[in-house]
């Protein structure tokens, strides 16, 4: 299936139920280069073979950095990349990032496409046109909003992807569900992570309602001055848990949701949310509960770039299905971070 949307920073292709063979509808392989990373390249060397070359990054959310654009870059010059020379990134969201984040840059931009190979990314990271690297502390500090032309679903490469890594996708599937898709939220709630990994046409079908469900985000509001900050929901303090404890990000926005939770409580949000989304997390082998230090994590949320010198703008949930943006004092944060720790550790 096949459909094209157009965002303000570009028309993307999307090839749903696709094949990677599909590729040569779009493009030619002489003229193409794979950017992807050392365990994709390790797996799947033959697939890539006809490409006019493979640039193979270190994977790990580590290496999403300038560093390694830096290093993207000066193979690309050796390749004698112009122009017209395809920049195909196929992995998780850190290639899908970095692919992004060099092909719109180098030389002012050439074209480029994603194949996300893992869960996250088939759901979350490929889709939406931000493409960055991490600095220091800071998750995404540089980067900017450019579409891909096309971004194409092979959902076999599934069959590699491991354990932890579906657990990291569903924590986004999970937050979509709690944001906007309250029927989805019983849905999975009904399920598990084996049922999914079992099924692939239940698989295609959730991975395809998460497609849409972002799509119709970003093609409202792109440039995130509005609804698109709804997807961060979990987010917030995700990244703080996620940068702090080198948690998966999926891990870490399980348990953002959580504290999400417990902040919407004091503006009205029933308990009972917060419950129904732990035992969602556990089917999808989640964690709900972390030892950390709050007085860290405090400081990391006062320099989030959402924030002032005492509030900061936090998604807050209405019910299940729901929610909104809200500017929370930090002590109403603190206050919640304790009880959390309480919650984790009784
Ligand atoms: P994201 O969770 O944003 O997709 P990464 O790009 O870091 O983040 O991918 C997560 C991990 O999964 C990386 O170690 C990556 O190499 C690995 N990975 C991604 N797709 C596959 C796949 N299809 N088979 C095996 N490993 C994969
Ligand atoms: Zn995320």
């Amino acid at each position: 299936m096949q459909y094209s949307l157009t965002f303000p920073t570009g028309t993307v292709q999307y090839m749903l139920h696709s094949h990677f063979e599909a590729l040569d509808g779009i493009c030619d392989r002489k003229q193409a280069i794979i950017i992807t990373d050392s365990n994709i390249a390790g797996q799947y060397k033959s697939l890539f073979q006809s490409f006019q070359a493979v640039i193979t990054i270190p994977a790990g959310e580590k290496n999403k950095s300038l560093t390694t654009a830096s290093s993207v870059i000066t193979q690309l010059l050796a390749q004698k990349t112009t122009k017209k020379t395809w920049i195909i990134g196929v992995g998780g969201g850190v290639v899908t990032d970095i692919a992004g984040f060099v092909a719109s840059v180098y030389m002012r931009g050439v074209p480029f496409g994603f194949v996300p190979t893992s869960l996250l990314g088939m759901v979350d990271a490929a889709i939406g046109g931000k493409n960055g690297v991490n600095l220091g502390l800071q998750k995404n500090l540089v980067g900017n909003i450019k579409q891909p032309r096309f971004i194409l679903y092979d959902t076999s490469f599934l069959k590699t992807l491991p354990e932890k890594e579906w657990s990291n996708g569903f924590a986004e599937i999970i937050k979509y569900a709690m944001v906007f898709d309250e029927r989805l939220f019983t849905e999975l709630s009904k399920r598990d992570i084996g049922y999914y990994r079992d099924n692939p046409n239940a698989l295609s079908t959730l991975i395809e309602s998460c497609v849409n469900m972002k799509n119709k985000i970003v093609l409202a509001d792109e440039q995130e001055g509005g609804a698109r900050k709804l997807l961060n929901f979990g987010h917030t303090a995700g990244h703080a848990f996620e940068t702090l404890y080198q948690l998966p990000h999926g891990y870490a926005v399980g348990l953002g949701m959580i504290l999400a939770c417990i902040i919407s409580e004091k503006y009205g949000l029933h308990s009972s949310a917060k419950n129904k989304l732990a035992i969602a997390l556990l089917k999808y082998q989640l964690p709900i509960t972390l030892d950390f230090d709050k007085s860290r994590i405090m400081e990391i949320l006062r320099l989030d770039k959402k924030g002032n010198a005492d509030s900061i703008d936090f998604i807050m949930l209405q019910h299940i299905g729901e929610a909104v943006v809200r500017n929370i004092p930090f002590d109403v944060i603190e206050n919640s971070l304790s009880y959390f720790t309480y919650a984790s550790s009784h």
